[in-house]
Formats: C-alpha cells, structure tokens, sequence
C-alpha cells in the first residue's frame, strides 16, 4: 500500500452529519477547485433474493454468478485513487453470499477504515442478522430502500418481478426481518440511512413510510425521485407538480429531530419557475434538511468488480467508458471529465446556488431539450 496524501486525516472523527456529508462533490469540487475523483463505487454482486418493480439495476441481476475480480487487484485499483474521500458498495445485495461478506466486503471495508475513507453499503437488510452484524466495527453508513407502509406494500413491489408466484408468509417474514435488523443494527450503533424513492405509488404516503423510518431508529431518511431505468423505465412518471406538493407535505409532517436528505431532485436554481424556486429556498432554510449534489460522475464513477467495466453509474444505460485492468481510475476519470460528450451536457456550476448540475437520468426524465450548460442561477 502506498502513503497518500493527508487530505483524509482525521476525516474518520468526523461525524457524517448536516455539516459534513463527504457524498457531496461540493465538498471536493470546493477542495480542490474542480471536479475530482474522490468516490469510487463498486458493484460486488448481481445476485439479490428481491426483485423490486422499480429496481434500476434489475436488468442486471442474475441466478449465479462467477467470483469478483482477485481482491489483490480491487485493493491495487483503490490504492491508485489519489484523492479517495468515499467508497461504496452496491449490488444486488451485496450481503447475499456471506463468503462475499467474508473475503470481500470485510477486507475493503477495513483498507478504507485504515486509510480514513468513509464506506457505504446498499443493501435490502433482508437477510439474517448474523450476516450484517460483522459489519458493524468497519463500516460508516448503512443504506437501505425503505418504500412501504406494510408488508403487502413490500410484498407487491419487492417481489414485482419475480416472475413466479413469491408466498405472501415468505415476505412477511422477509420484512419483519429487515424491520428487525433496522432496530437492532441501529440500536448497535450502525448509522443506517433508509432511502425512499418519490414515484407514483410512494408519492401520497410519504409521510407514513417517514414515521415508520424514525420509528426504526434510522438516523438519516434520504429521499430521491425514482430513476427510470431498467425495470423502472415503464412505470409511470411523477409530474413535476405532484413531486412539489410530496415534498412540501413531507417537511411540514416530518420529524425534525432526524436528519433528512434530498437528493438528484428535479429543481434547478436556473428554473424561473416560482413553485421551483420557493421548493428550493424552504429547502435550504428547514432545519437539518440538506440537498445532496448528485455524485454520478461529479466525483465518483462506478466499476463493476467482475469484468473491471467503469460506468458514470450502476444504473444508467450509458456504455462503460474504461476498465481497470487497463487503466488507473483516476485516468479513466479525467477522460469522462474532460472529453465525454454526454458529460459536457450536464457538468455545469453554479456556486451561488450550491448547484453542480443535474443528474443525466432526471435531465433525461424532465429536461429533455434543456441545455444546461447555457444557463446559470437565477437565485440563491
Ligand atoms: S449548476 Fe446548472 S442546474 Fe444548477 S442552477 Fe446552475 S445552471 Fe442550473
């Protein structure tokens, strides 16, 4: 392993909270004056036991699969990331084969620990306790997708695309296990962020899904538009008017005490819309509500730990643009940022509004003809 820079030091002290979300690439945008790679995000499986209706990586997912690339080479690739600030670390469920937990996971959640770099897993917390638990010493922030109210929500959307009939006993007890873990991770002192996707079915019951995220012991809810791709790509879209109205009635319901993030939202500082623009200032001013960036691209690029393929995402349907069994990351990186057409169309700034530009997939959902790159702020 290689010495790097000081920049990640004491970072591990830091608590991850309003003040200091290290997701951000505002955070290193305005370290270093530029868009940097400091995230790197892997996809470790595309086996998962769910097959959510919306699920964005869903037409990747699997049966079987083959063993990642060697961890020698996935710790070699993150050595070779100067300015590494975050990892995550998606499936599938990651967690879905506990060997994966064992020979992966654990050893890259330690290099990171080691070297001050905070972690993130995606994860469904489906599983046995016993699988999460080990976890517990390394790893910075849990991430889970919480969209239901009950267990025939988490029935009909969880298991959507099965493709076979999915027993309604087997996914109660699926959900009262995630229920479960939710507590006891928490109560152990894992900090689990529980995201929720504002779409057609969540949209009205957001308030509900809320309490039940509070009720949990979650410490952060995190809140996104759904991502029309994959199996989502059919489903139908929100309208920008009922995404306002969610949002509005979710700050006034919500519980303050626990910290609530937005983000990839569809409202620009650009938009001369008054509704956007008002949304965007009440935003800013509700206490511990923060609006994340989007880092797709920004400051992270995600790899796919079996073939090396490198991706602005996990999810887009945007071809791989380097691989890093030929390439240093931080190569591949400065290639999307400098030379990549799709890039070009949404890497705007606009600092007064602490604004980086949209993400691809939202632009291409409400902004199609939009082109950002000629606009600018028209307020704070
Ligand atoms: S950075 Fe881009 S999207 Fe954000 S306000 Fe400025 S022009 Fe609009």
């Amino acid at each position: 392993m290689k010495k790097w820079p000081n920049e990640n030091k004491g970072a591990e002290d830091r608590l991850i909270s309003p003040a200091y979300d290290p997701w951000d690439p505002m955070q290193s945008l305005r370290q270093f004056g530029r868009h940097r790679l400091t995230s790197v995000e892997m996809t470790i499986t595309n086996l998962c036991n769910m097959r959510c209706e919306h699920c964005a990586v869903g037409d990747s997912l699997v049966m079987t699969e083959p063993e990642q690339l060697p961890l020698s080479m996935i710790l070699n690739m993150l050595d070779q990331v100067e300015h590494l600030q975050t990892i995550s670390i998606t499936g599938g469920e990651p967690t879905f084969r506990k060997r994966t937990v064992e020979e992966k996971i654990i050893p890259i959640l330690k290099y990171a620990k080691e070297r001050g770099v905070r972690s993130q897993i995606n994860s469904n917390l489906t599983l046995d306790y016993n699988r999460y638990e080990p976890l517990l010493p390394y790893l910075d922030v849990m991430h889970i997708s919480f969209n239901y109210t009950n267990e025939a929500d988490f029935h009909e959307v969880g298991f959507a695309r099965s493709g076979h009939p999915v027993k309604r006993e087997a996914t109660a007890r699926l959900y009262q296990a995630m229920m479960e873990n939710t507590r006891r991770l928490s109560e152990a002192g894992m900090f689990i962020s529980a995201e929720t996707m504002i779409n057609y079915r969540t949209h009205e019951k957001l308030q509900e899904i809320h309490q039940l995220i509070v009720e949990m012991g979650c410490q952060r809810h995190e809140v996104h538009p759904m991502y029309a791709a994959d199996f989502a790509e059919h489903l139908p879209v929100l309208s920008l008017d009922d995404m306002r109205r969610a949002i509005h009635h979710l700050l006034d319901t919500r519980d303050s005490s626990i910290w609530m993030l937005f983000g990839t939202l569809p409202f620009f500082a650009c938009n001369s819309d008054q509704e956007d623009i008002s949304l965007l200032r009440r935003l800013r001013k509700e206490p511990n509500v923060t609006v994340r960036n989007d880092p797709d691209g920004r400051n992270r690029v995600n790899v796919n730990l079996f073939t090396g393929d490198v991706f602005v995402t996990d999810f887009a349907a945007i071809p791989a643009f380097g691989n890093v069994q030929k390439d240093r990351l931080d190569d591949i990186f400065e290639k999307w940022q400098m030379e990549h057409p799709l890039n070009q169309t949404v890497n705007c700034y606009c600092d007064i509004a602490n604004c980086c530009g949209p993400n691809l997939l939202v632009a291409d959902m409400y902004y199609k003809d939009i082109d950002f790159k000629t606009r600018q702020a028209i307020t704070t």
